[in-house]
């Protein structure tokens, strides 16, 4: 049998020094978010490079990891290039780490060209759709473990969508919407779990959503498959009850039941689920105006996400402070072999309480189901690499 691999949030021997205080403030090391769209090349009236990671670096941020849903799709050498003479550009604000695609075109069809992407990419992905077909899905298994690469999954069933946007629940049904069933999402993580399994390759689910998914992930780390999984501030925060005719809650996948939220903080809790990513995903304003049935799936989330976490989940009891310091900073960054430098700090006013202003955003997305929810925690300074890439208005720091 394969030794069962560290994929735990690992303990904090040295938790005290993730977490400082200096002048008033918390410092902690810069967060980490393996999950992102910033949307060049191809979409940049949604977001762009320096947009995006200005937007992080308010957010806290100082590394990110670029999902592939772009035009074109890094699915090649060539392809890639374009993504990265635009993180090379200058002014981008944080460390952008590349995925590439699984297939060509995110197609499902034919493999990208993973040997000659993998020194340039952080892991592999097709993010926005599932792999639908379990033998090109097994075959990507096998040439990623033997590349030593990390296959970050997007695991969607297409023959169970019938056109659903929101969450197959009782909110769905009392108001006329179309549902997506759970399953869409567990099944294929069932069938990934068995083939990680069998290829040995190292897995991650993202942006889990429902209590199969827990169950299923927990389960396999018991049975010592080389899998993480990350989940997302709104699945942890919010549920089907507090959905809104509004295209700001709408994303895949979406907002489950209060039983899978109860289920997702469980999993937050005792180690199943490894690290918290924002999934941002920024639309223009245009694009998510058109209500639950008609807006583009998809939320922005760097700019709030440790303020909703710290208040709806620290100042709750929920969860010790380190420990969300360390979903946020450390553990994404010891899956994905990305180095935790201590000149990568944010420091944070956690006393500062004041509702979610979208317009405030530097993202060019303002779309957040957290809009208007009250929070403490500001982030006053953004440190990458010892230059400031991120400072609060002088007026509205602490003294
Ligand atoms: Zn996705």
């Amino acid at each position: 049998m394969r030794p069962v691999r560290v994929n735990r949030v690992p303990e904090m021997a040295d938790q005290g020094s993730m977490v400082r205080k200096a002048d008033g403030l918390f410092l902690f090391p810069g967060f980490c978010d393996v999950h992102v769209h910033f949307r060049e090349p191809g979409f940049s009236y949604k977001e762009t490079m320096v947009t995006g990671s200005r937007a992080a670096a308010r957010g806290g941020y100082t590394a990110v990891c670029a999902m592939p849903n772009l035009d074109p799709v890094p699915d090649s050498a060539e392809h890639l290039a374009a993504e990265e003479a635009l993180i090379r550009g200058g002014d981008v604000a944080a460390d952008v780490y590349p995925y590439a695609a699984l297939t060509v075109g995110e197609k499902g069809k034919e493999a990208a060209a993973l040997e000659e992407l993998a020194p340039r990419v952080i892991a592999f992905s097709d993010d926005g759709k599932g792999v639908q077909s379990e033998s090109m899905m097994r075959s990507l298994m096998e040439r990623c473990r033997k590349l030593g690469k990390i296959i970050a999954a997007h695991c969607e069933d297409e023959t169970l969508l019938h056109g659903g946007y929101i969450h197959d629940g009782a909110w769905a049904k009392a108001h006329g919407h179309r549902g997506i069933c759970s399953e869409s999402e567990w099944g294929p993580i069932a069938r990934d779990l068995r083939l990680a399994r069998e290829t040995g390759c190292a897995y991650h689910v993202c942006h889990i959503s429902c209590k199969e998914s827990v169950d299923l992930i927990r389960q396999a780390k018991k049975d010592g498959v080389d899998v993480t999984c990350e989940t997302a501030p709104h699945y942890l925060l919010l549920d089907e009850n507090d959905l809104q005719e509004d295209g700001r809650f709408r994303m895949n996948p979406p907002l489950r039941s209060r039983e899978d939220r109860e289920a997702l903080v469980e999993g937050l809790l005792d180690g199943t689920i490894d690290m918290i990513a924002t999934d941002h995903a920024p639309h223009s304003a245009e694009e998510k105006a058109r209500g639950l049935s008609g807006s583009a799936f998809g939320v922005v989330g760097l700019e709030c996400a440790f303020p909703v976490l710290y208040t709806g989940l620290v100042l709750s009891g929920i969860l010790p402070l380190e420990r969300l310091v360390c979903l946020m900073a450390i553990a994404p960054r010891q899956r994905f072999g990305i180095p935790v430098r201590p000149e990568d700090t944010c420091a944070w006013d956690l006393e500062a309480a004041y509702p979610i202003d979208p317009a405030e955003f530097l993202s060019k997305g303002k779309a957040t189901p957290f809009a208007g929810r009250t929070v403490y925690g500001r982030c006053v300074r953004t440190v990458r690499a010892g230059k400031i890439t991120y400072e609060a208005d002088a007026s509205r720091r602490p003294e």
